[in-house]
């Protein structure tokens, strides 16, 4: 089989899609689409593609069954630019590849990332680690914006004082705040980058975070519109239950379900013999 030359990803190439005041998310190459993990996963039968439908219901299957490899002869290299605070959250993914513009070696641009009022929240009582829904009073929310603007303009004033008398730019950088953007190359494959959005699409993800993660998952979605559907429907969408937790939902669940029940979903044939075993498991726990 020739190489994927895949006509919605080309569509995208190198668009930037705006993200957060300054950031931007742009799709600067690709190898593959839905084609190539089917590919794979048939290699060792050498059949080659099939229809559509049989194509989607392999990959649904390898979703559920978290066969992996063929979603890792996907890969998708981002151009991202962020602010400095999102970058050290998302460097945390260590399965990409990264290449990220140099302080050191360039001079960093007067550009800050300054919340949206509206993002503008309390802390949490309930989460430690998010924002509160209630609302923030107007004169406290523009009182915020306005120690954001004058630290950012006041760091970036002395930057610029230490770059005038040709101190290093490794150093003049070293008071810059977390909120500067920065740039960088990120390249991953579809599994890991699956991963990648469903923790980061998460709720419990930081918003800052999250939009990116949003922007990116709209690019995956159109270029590999099957892979993506089944991430959304067994990973992104999905629950899983502990032991005890299973315990509870059994005084609620049938021990079998009617055949003509399970038709008014759009289960596959597998599908509907997981589902039985699933609730035999489910009713085996004591
Ligand atoms: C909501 C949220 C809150 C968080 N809060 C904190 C926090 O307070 N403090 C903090 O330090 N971090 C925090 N993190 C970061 C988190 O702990 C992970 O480091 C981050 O999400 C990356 O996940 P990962 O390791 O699964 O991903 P990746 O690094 O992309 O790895 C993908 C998978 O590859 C495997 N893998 C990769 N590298 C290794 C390895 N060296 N050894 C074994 N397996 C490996 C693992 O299976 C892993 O799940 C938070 C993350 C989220 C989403």
């Amino acid at each position: 089989m020739a190489r994927v030359v895949n006509p919605k990803a080309e569509e995208l190439l190198d668009k930037e899609f705006k993200v957060l005041n300054h950031g931007f998310v742009r799709l600067v190459d690709y190898m593959g689409g839905d084609e190539s993990i089917v590919q794979a996963a048939r290699v060792s039968y050498g059949k080659g593609t099939k229809s559509v439908s049989e194509d989607r219901t392999l990959i649904r299957y390898l979703m559920r069954h978290q066969h992996t490899t063929p979603f890792e002869m996907v890969e998708f290299k981002f151009h991202i630019k962020l602010p400095i605070f999102v970058a050290r959250q998302w460097i945390r993914h260590r399965t990409a590849n990264v290449n990220e513009y140099s302080g050191r070696y360039s001079i960093m641009p007067e550009e800050f990332y300054v919340p949206e009022e509206t993002v503008i929240k309390y802390q949490s009582t309930s989460n430690k680690q998010g924002r509160d829904n209630e609302e923030v009073p107007p004169e406290i929310r523009r009182r915020v914006l306005e120690i954001l603007l004058e630290e950012q303009k006041s760091a970036f004033k002395g930057y610029q004082e230490m770059l005038d008398y040709n101190i290093a730019r490794e150093l003049a950088r070293i008071n810059l705040p977390l909120s500067l953007y920065t740039q960088w190359y990120w390249k991953i494959d579809l599994h890991n980058l699956f991963h990648f959005l469903k923790l980061r699409m998460d709720k419990h993800a930081q918003y800052e975070i999250r939009v990116y993660a949003e922007k990116m998952a709209e690019i995956v979605k159109a270029v590999v519109p099957m892979a993506y559907e089944a991430f959304e429907d067994y990973v992104l969408n999905s629950v899983t239950f502990s032991k005890n937790e299973l315990l509870l939902l059994k005084k609620f669940l049938p021990e079998n379900f009617d055949d003509a029940e399970l038709e008014q979903f759009d289960f596959s044939k597998y599908e509907k013999t997981e589902i039985k075993d699933k609730l035999k498991k489910i009713f085996e726990l004591k």
